[in-house]
C-alpha cells in the first residue's frame, strides 16, 4: 500500500518529507529550516549595508548642494529608515501577512520572539535589537519547524530577506542547471543566487550541492 507523500508546508516548497523529517515532527523540509537559519544569519551583516547607506545619504544629503564631492543619492533611503527603524510600540503578531512594504526588521523579528517565548515560557534576548533578536531565533529554528505557523514564519523571514536584499542592490540572479534533476529526471534545475539549494521547478525538489554530486556519481556509473 502506498500513502500519499507528505508534502514541506512552506510556500514554494513541494518537497517531499523524507522519512527522519516526520520522525522528528518536522512540517517543513530542512531545506528550508536551513533557509531560514541562512536568513537570520545575515541579520548583522545586512545592518551594516543599510546603516552604510542610510548614513551616505544622510552626510550626502540636501545641503544647499554647493561644490564639494556630492555623490549620486543612494535610492530607497526612505524604505531603508524604514526598515532599520523601531517597531511601533504594542505591535500585534501579523498572522495573516498582510502588512506589507518596509516592515521594520525589528518588528518582524519581535512578534516571533514574543509568540516563541509564550509559548515555550522563555525569556527574550537581553537586549531588543535586530542583531540579539536574530540570535535568539537561530536556535529556535528547529522548534518552528513543528509548529503549524512555520510557514508564516518562513514567508515572513523570505520577505524580510527579499527587502534587505533589494535595498542592499545586490542583484540576485536565477540560472538553470544543465543536468537531471535526481528525483524527477527532467532537466528542471536552476540555482538561485544566495539559495543554498538548487531546486527542480518540474517537480519541486530541492538539492543540497552534495546530493547532485553523489546524483551524478551514481548516473555515471549506471
Ligand atoms: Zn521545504
Ligand atoms: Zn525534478
Amino acid at each position: 500500500m502506498t500513502t500519499a507523500p507528505t508534502l514541506c508546508i512552506t510556500e514554494r516548497c513541494t518537497r517531499e518529507l523524507r522519512d527522519w523529517e516526520l520522525d522528528a515532527a518536522m512540517l517543513i523540509c530542512r531545506p528550508c529550516h536551513d533557509q531560514m537559519r541562512q536568513w537570520l544569519q545575515q541579520i548583522p551583516a545586512a545592518l551594516t549595508v543599510l546603516r552604510d547607506g542610510s548614513m551616505q545619504r544622510e552626510r550626502t544629503g540636501d545641503t544647499g548642494g554647493r561644490g564639494g564631492t556630492r555623490t549620486a543619492p543612494l535610492p530607497g533611503r526612505l524604505d531603508t529608515l524604514n526598515l532599520i527603524g523601531p517597531a511601533a510600540s504594542g505591535t500585534v503578531h501579523d498572522l495573516y501577512g498582510d502588512q506589507i512594504g518596509g516592515r521594520p526588521i525589528i518588528d518582524t523579528l519581535g512578534s516571533w520572539v514574543r509568540l516563541i517565548c509564550e509559548e515555550r515560557r522563555l525569556n527574550g534576548p537581553a537586549h531588543w535589537t535586530e542583531t540579539e533578536l536574530a540570535a535568539w531565533l537561530i536556535p529556535q529554528m528547529g522548534f518552528a519547524t513543528t509548529q503549524a505557523w512555520v510557514s508564516d514564519l518562513h514567508r515572513e523571514l523570505f520577505d524580510m530577506s527579499c527587502e534587505i536584499r533589494g535595498i542592499a542592490r545586490i542583484d540576485i540572479h536565477t540560472k538553470p542547471i544543465n543536468r537531471p534533476c535526481p528525483r524527477c529526471g527532467d532537466l528542471n534545475l536552476q540555482k538561485t543566487d544566495h539559495d543554498l539549494y538548487t531546486r527542480c521547478t518540474g517537480c519541486g525538489s530541492a538539492f543540497t550541492q552534495n546530493e547532485l554530486n553523489d546524483d551524478a556519481i551514481r548516473r555515471a556509473a549506471a
